[in-house]
């Protein structure tokens, strides 16, 4: 049976969500969006008080202390927190979507050791570090295909890691990161993912992106030099690897869209609510069936943006998700976010350009939906390579 209505405690976890944005997030964006330095900029206040709101560990088992939430409530309050600002959302997803990366494939030791710190250190992040100056779109496309140039190498009780990675999410910020790596010793050189605490001999933050989105986001490139680990930090079995790659893949990108979700929302209302207010030729904008017509538009893209994403996050709480559709919500998401905010902002005429107002950032934002987990054309081509 179809049921489009949230339950109680949803609809309450959402409403949390939209006044912490509201009250704490909103409030520092124009203040602090332009701050040159980018450590200094980083919102490290925000992460503390949305953690002490559950944010940052809402994804945690119950057995270790979490509330396990589902991806439907999980889509909802990245949806509000990135109606506050996109680049906060994308701190708390970043450590979101792994952390359920950790709950199916850590060791029990590992977990032993992972969620208590993750639960007691309000600053305690995670980075996927994957994508490399060589490889990025191809391990959308064609992940069995691709050869990481970071490579592991297993000497003796150790791991060791060499290699480069780039664009990474929570980069310079992060506690821990889950490196993708060539396993040098398999003889399809296949595939590894490698546990390595930030405070490892060889870990090196080589630089911190500036970048015109997602301002408050940190954006790193990271190199391994002959980094050791012990073996027991590997990530999984090949096979439950194998088998886990789909699911997490469907979750990141029901994720991202939501985020860009709520990016589109916030362009979206504060369009509406400009249109309401400004005179021109002697009327409201939103009299002028131009305009009106362009807000009409933006509410139906909304509309069909949430329910994609609702379905995608549904999909996914059934374990054995319709994969597809994960994929295809990112990209009619990413195209629809874009298409609202540049309308959004053409509502407000020159004042849509002018950093007073944020109508400006939402357009910024929304181009982040162009390559969050992967471009629109990798995106497109893993629909296409499931139609095959
Ligand atoms: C703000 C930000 C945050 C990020 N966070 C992370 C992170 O946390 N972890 C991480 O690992 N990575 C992260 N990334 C990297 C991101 O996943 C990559 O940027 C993305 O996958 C695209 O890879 P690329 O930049 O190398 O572009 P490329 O792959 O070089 O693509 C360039 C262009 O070529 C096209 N193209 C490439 N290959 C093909 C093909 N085979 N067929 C058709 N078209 C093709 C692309 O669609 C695109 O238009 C982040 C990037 C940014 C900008």
């Amino acid at each position: 049976m179809v049921n489009f209505s949230l339950s109680v405690e949803e609809t309450a976890i959402r409403e949390m969500a939209h006044a912490f944005a509201e009250k704490e997030i909103r409030p520092i964006v124009a203040k602090r969006e332009w701050i040159h330095d980018a450590a200094q900029r980083f919102p490290w206040d925000i992460v503390e008080k949305g953690s002490n709101q559950g944010f940052r560990t809402m994804t945690v088992p119950r057995e270790f202390g979490g509330p396990e939430a589902s991806m439907i409530t999980v889509a909802l309050v990245l949806e509000e927190l990135a109606w506050g600002d996109l680049g906060v959302a994308t701190i708390f997803h970043s450590t979101m979507n792994k952390v359920r990366r950790m709950a199916r494939l850590a060791s029990e030791e590992q977990k032993r050791w992972f969620f208590p710190r993750l639960m007691q250190e309000n600053r305690y992040l995670l980075a996927g570090a994957v994508s490399e100056p060589a490889h990025g779109s191809d391990f959308f496309i064609a992940p069995e295909k691709v050869r990481f140039d970071t490579t592991a190498k297993r000497d003796g009780k150790e791991w060791v890691l060499n290699g480069t990675k780039h664009f990474i999410t929570n980069g310079s910020v992060a506690s821990l990161y889950l490196v993708t790596a060539t396993d040098t010793a398999s003889p399809q050189n296949s595939r590894v993912i490698i546990l390595v605490p930030k405070d490892t001999h060889g870990v090196r933050v080589e630089r911190v992106n500036e970048k015109i989105s997602q301002r408050f986001s940190d954006n790193a490139e990271i190199s391994f030099i002959d980094c050791r680990v012990p073996v027991e930090n590997e990530l999984g079995t090949p096979a439950s690897r194998r088998s886990e790659v789909a699911q997490f893949t469907m979750e990141t990108s029901t994720m991202a869209a939501a985020m860009m979700l709520g990016v589109a929302r916030a362009a979206y209302e504060s369009a509406l609510s400009f249109a309401k207010e400004k005179t021109q030729s002697g009327k409201r904008i939103i009299e002028h069936q131009a305009v009106g017509m362009m807000l009409a538009e933006m509410a139906t893209n909304i509309e069909s943006m949430r329910t994609m994403v609702l379905r995608s996050a549904w999909e996914a709480d059934q374990q054995s998700p319709n994969f597809t559709i994960g994929a295809m919500t990112k990209y009619h998401v990413a195209e629809s976010s874009f298409k609202v905010c540049t309308k959004a902002l053409e509502t407000f005429g020159g004042s849509g350009i002018m950093l007073e107002l944020p109508i400006q950032k939402y357009l910024r934002d929304s181009l982040s939906a162009f390559h969050f987990d992967g471009t629109q054309q990798a995106t497109l081509l893993r629909i296409t390579n499931a139609l095959i």
